[in-house]
C-alpha cells in the first residue's frame, strides 16, 4: 500500500525531473526508415521519476509496432539507430557507453559497468540481422502479401455490404405488397360476403 505521501509525490507533475544523463540517438542511414522510427520511439524519454529515480520512457514498449523487423524489440531498436549516454563509460574500451537497451542504461544508473555495443558483440549480430538484405526483402513481400490479403477481404466485405443492402431493399418493396394483397384479399372477400347478404 502506497502512504498518501507517495501517491501525492506519484501523481505530481514535479515528479518528473529533467534527465541527469548525457542522451544521443544516431538513426542508422542504412535502415529503413521505418525502423529508425521504431529506434526513436524506443528510445524517447521525458526525464526521471522524482521518486523512483528511474528513467520515464515516453511509451511501453507494446505500444511501439516492432513485430515486423524482431522478436525482440531492443533488437530492432538497435537495428535502427545507436543511442549512446557519454555520462558513462564502457568498462572494456573506456569509449562512451553506447546502450544495447533501456536495460543498459538503467544498470548503469545503478553502478552496474555495463559494456558498450562493441565490446557486448550479440546486440550487433542481432541488429545486423535484421538488417540483412534477404531479412530485408522477406519483410517487403510479407508486408506486400499482407496488404493484398487486406485488400481482398475489405472488398469482399464491401461487395457483402452491398449484397445485405440489396436484399433489405428488395425486402422493402416485398413487403407492403404483400401487404396489400392481403388486405385486396379480404376486400375481396368482405365485398363478396357483403354482396352475397345482400
Ligand atoms: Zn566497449
Amino acid at each position: 500500500m502506497l502512504s498518501p505521501l507517495v501517491a501525492i509525490i506519484r501523481t505530481c507533475p514535479n515528479s518528473v525531473l529533467p534527465a541527469d544523463f548525457e542522451f544521443d540517438f544516431s538513426p542508422a542511414r542504412e535502415a529503413p526508415a521505418e525502423l529508425q522510427e521504431v529506434a526513436l520511439l524506443y528510445w524517447e524519454y521525458d526525464g526521471i521519476d522524482g521518486y523512483s529515480d528511474a528513467v520515464l520512457w515516453t511509451r511501453k514498449t507494446t505500444e511501439i509496432d516492432f513485430k515486423p523487423w524482431a522478436g525482440t524489440i531492443h533488437y530492432a531498436a538497435a537495428a535502427g539507430g545507436v543511442a549512446t549516454s557519454s555520462s558513462f563509460d564502457c568498462p572494456s574500451c573506456g569509449e562512451p557507453l553506447t546502450l544495447s537497451s533501456r536495460q543498459t542504461l538503467a544498470d548503469a544508473r545503478r553502478g552496474k559497468a555495463p559494456e558498450c555495443r562493441d565490446c557486448n558483440g550479440t546486440i550487433n549480430q542481432r541488429a545486423a540481422a535484421v538488417l540483412d538484405p534477404s531479412a530485408l526483402a522477406k519483410r517487403r513481400r510479407k508486408t506486400q502479401a499482407d496488404e493484398r490479403a487486406q485488400a481482398e477481404a475489405e472488398a469482399i466485405r464491401k461487395q457483402d455490404a452491398i449484397r445485405a443492402q440489396d436484399e433489405a431493399a428488395l425486402e422493402q418493396v416485398r413487403r407492403p405488397r404483400s401487404r396489400r394483397s392481403t388486405r385486396a384479399r379480404q376486400m375481396i372477400r368482405g365485398s363478396t360476403t357483403s354482396s352475397m347478404r345482400r
